[in-house]
């Protein structure tokens, strides 16, 4: 199972999306626990991986340290907007499975959201990880609003030739930003949408499987007959371990009774999954076989009236169908020996990547 260890409430950016840190009363920005404890509990699970999180997990770079070497994880990821990858060293980096770094798209979007610099800095960041002998899947996270052009953000992500995949999360139900969403759905996202995908598969053409997260994702549970329920994993095989010993069903759901499962110390790692799961107007959808609900977060939280909801599945269902509609000539390009299945066909692992947007 795949576990996000926190290892602080706090941020050092600022960023529009959400503003920072977590209350240092939901989530203590040091570890209240015991890491034997978490030892423990990871020593139960057969085939653990663990997910730095925070905050920005690299400020408390010391614990990230000491959990990499007491225990023994199958897998490590970190999820940073990587102002602070210095502080950790190469050969930290080394053990590294997936390092995700945020970044929005080019310097003008990423600094307006995350702040002037921010940019630069990832980009140092994903030059330096592989400086440092980091040989892993290193992801460009997108949180995706109202200024992001899909097609073009993606695509320049793309083109630095730093990031192995791309994934974005886009940013609805509880931003409340958005100055016209169901415009910037219909105008901006769903046509950039269908122009990236038609890139997406003309590279294919060339032999070239570009790594976009949420197209491979997709394909791949269509072929492989449907997407887990959530697609994260949140409740089923994943969960959070505060900064408090909480274990929660979704790792920003620090303050929903139905994401506590118990606490480090009380419960094991048997004990958790399938107590949250996906209901609601989920349940009968018919696309839930290959969206998966989308976000369990979402599904148990109302923030967002039901109209705009509906807008979010149906840009969901856009990009499902779009999806859909190229199966065939994407299975002919691998019967043909154009592309690689085993390199269309990904995540191979829980890698944090939300698959849905
Ligand atoms: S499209 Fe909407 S209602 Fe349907 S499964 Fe996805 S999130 Fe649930
Ligand atoms: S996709 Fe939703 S349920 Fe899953 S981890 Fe993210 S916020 Fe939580």
């Amino acid at each position: 199972m795949l576990y996000f260890v926190l290892t602080t409430g706090q941020c050092n950016l600022s960023c529009l999306y959400c503003g920072g840190s977590f209350p240092e009363k939901l989530v203590p920005w040091r570890v209240k626990y015991d890491l034997r404890e978490l030892k423990k509990f990871i020593d139960e699970d057969s085939n653990p991986f663990i997910a730095f999180y925070g905050g920005e997990p690299l400020l408390n770079s010391r614990f990230m340290k000491e959990v990499v070497k007491e225990v023994p994880a199958d897998r490590f990821m970190v999820q940073t907007n990587g102002l602070l990858v210095e502080k950790l060293p190469e050969q930290f980096w080394r053990k590294m499975d997936t390092i995700l770094l945020s970044l929005d798209g080019s310097r003008e979007i990423t600094d307006h959201y995350r702040g002037r610099g921010v940019y630069d800095a990832v980009i140092r960041a994903a030059e330096k990880l592989r400086s440092f002998g980091f040989s892993g899947d290193l992801i460009a996270r997108m949180t995706v609003s109202e200024l992001s052009n899909i097609e073009r953000d993606v695509r320049h992500i793309l083109s630095l030739g730093l990031f192995d995949h791309v994934h974005w999360q886009l940013d609805v139900i509880w931003s409340d930003r958005w100055k016209d969403f169901h415009r910037w759905a219909d105008k901006s996202y769903k046509p950039a949408l269908q122009k990236l995908i038609d890139f997406w598969i003309e590279e294919m053409r060339k032999g070239r499987v570009h790594g976009i997260v949420p197209f491979q994702g997709v394909m791949r549970a269509v072929l492989l007959g449907g997407m887990k329920i959530p697609p994260c994993g949140a409740g089923v095989d994943a969960f959070a371990i505060s900064t408090d010993g909480r274990i929660l069903a979704c790792p920003i759901a620090f303050e929903s009774d139905w994401a506590f499962l118990g606490r480090l110390g009380e419960v094991g790692p048997d004990d958790l999954p399938n107590r949250a799961q996906i209901g609601g107007r989920c349940s009968s959808c018919p696309y839930l076989n290959l969206c998966g609900g989308r976000c369990l977060f979402v599904n148990k939280e109302r923030y967002w009236s039901d109209e705009d909801v509906e807008k979010v599945c149906e840009i969901t269902r856009y990009m499902l169908n779009l999806i859909i509609s190229r199966k065939d000539e994407i299975l002919k390009l691998v019967r043909q020996g154009v592309i690689d299945e085993k390199v269309l066909l990904y995540p191979i692992y829980n890698n944090t990547t939300e698959i849905v947007p």
